[in-house]
């Protein structure tokens, strides 16, 4: 049966109305800050983003500063978020809409799509929250709410599954819209379908039926198989990856290098790592052919990070090397940072985008002065 007519959407509108979260970007009237959230919340949970998301608009409240803000403040503002490119892509899109939009995001959901980092989900979203355009918004949740509410065992992995939700929705939208001329509230409803994902509907196999408002128009409830769905194939392993990451320490400095601009932590400085899990010996053969006299040689505890699709795990060594000849002060050019590295302060670390892989060596050891290491 699922959700058919007006009257099975007011119920769900109704609870939204009473139920939905206050959150820092909604119900604002700023279409900027449906995108901007929009874009932080892919992969992302509620939570983690909002405080960003605050600071992100204190630091960049208009077009014009996102456009013109230096790569290095904002991969800081989005330290720690991971996806990098979704902040890349929002400061070339704040320069496509100043130069071809009039400074304003498009109402058209097609349009939107031309825009850089907005595919079909976050343009379905910005067009319906923004600007009450009736076209649906099939993000994670409402995937799962539709496929419970509707009793379908196709695999939601499959984009066959999501196209076929999105044209059912699209034709519930329509059907709405029409029974209330340009009154229906296609801004809530969207979000309605997604808070009820996030409240009630919940993932990992335990619905809160008893108080779902569409709990008498759910097909998968009625059959007793809410809990057997979403269906998905079984995702791929994350891939490993052993490493062997190092502090070089010239007195308080310490040394990074700037990321490739493509890939994994694109642009982001990192302490330099090798494959492997490297040995003292080794370790000190790498750092002179880098050109480093090293003085003192310490193990660190090793650390891990995960990915999405890679699990980072690392052993590390601390490195106390002579003051070098050619180190390279901060603010030079990125390909001066690929080449040589720079060498920085705690302070100035701090204000790098460092990722948070490497945050445990900040943390916990990188600010103690270098005793109890071995000499070289
Ligand atoms: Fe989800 Fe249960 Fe509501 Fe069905 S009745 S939509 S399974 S919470």
């Amino acid at each position: 049966m699922a959700l058919q007519n007006s009257a099975d959407a007011e119920l769900l509108l109704h609870w939204y109305q009473k139920n939905k979260r206050s959150l820092p970007w909604r119900d604002t009237g700023n279409p900027e800050d449906v995108w901007i959230s929009e874009i932080m919340l892919q992969q992302t949970r509620v939570e983690a983003v909002k405080e960003y998301f605050v600071r992100f608009r204190e630091a960049l409240p208009t077009l014009e500063a996102i456009a013109a803000c230096p790569d290095e403040t904002l991969l800081r503002l989005w330290e720690g978020l991971g996806y990098y490119t979704r902040a890349r892509n929002i400061k070339k899109c704040a320069q496509v809409l100043l130069r071809d939009h009039g400074g304003e995001l498009p109402v058209d959901p097609l349009e939107l799509r031309e825009l850089p980092g907005i595919g079909p989900y976050t343009a379905g979203a910005i067009a319906s929250i923004a600007y009450n355009v009736p076209v649906p918004a099939v993000d994670g949740n409402v995937l799962r709410v539709f496929s419970r509410l509707t009793a379908c065992e196709d695999d939601i992995m499959e984009p066959a599954t999501k196209q076929a939700f999105t044209e059912r929705l699209q034709d519930l939208l329509w059907q709405l819209v029409y029974a209330d001329w340009k009154n229906f509230p296609v801004a809530d409803f969207n979000q309605a379908l997604m808070e009820l994902g996030a409240l009630v509907c919940i993932p990992n196999g335990a619905p809160l039926c008893e108080r779902c408002p569409v709990a008498a128009q759910c097909d998968g409830r009625r059959l007793g198989i809410q809990e057997t769905l979403p269906r998905r194939a079984p995702k791929k392993p994350r891939r490993d990856e052993v490493r062997t990451v190092l502090v070089l320490r010239d007195g308080e400095r310490f040394y990074v290098r700037q990321r490739p601009s493509k890939g994994l932590l694109a642009g982001m400085f990192e302490f330099p790592g090798f494959p492997g899990t490297l040995s003292e010996e080794e370790v000190l053969k790498l750092v002179h052919e880098r050109g480093f006299t090293p003085l003192r040689i310490q193990a660190l505890p090793p650390f891990h990070h995960v990915f999405t699709h890679i699990e980072w795990h690392m052993s590390a060594y601390e490195v106390q090397i002579a003051e070098p000849l050619s180190a390279t002060a901060p603010g030079r050019n990125r390909k001066e940072h690929a080449r040589n590295g720079i060498f920085v302060t705690r302070a100035e670390l701090e204000k790098l985008a460092l990722p948070s892989a490497f945050r445990p060596l900040l943390s916990r050891y990188a600010l103690r002065p270098p005793r109890r290491q071995k000499k070289c």
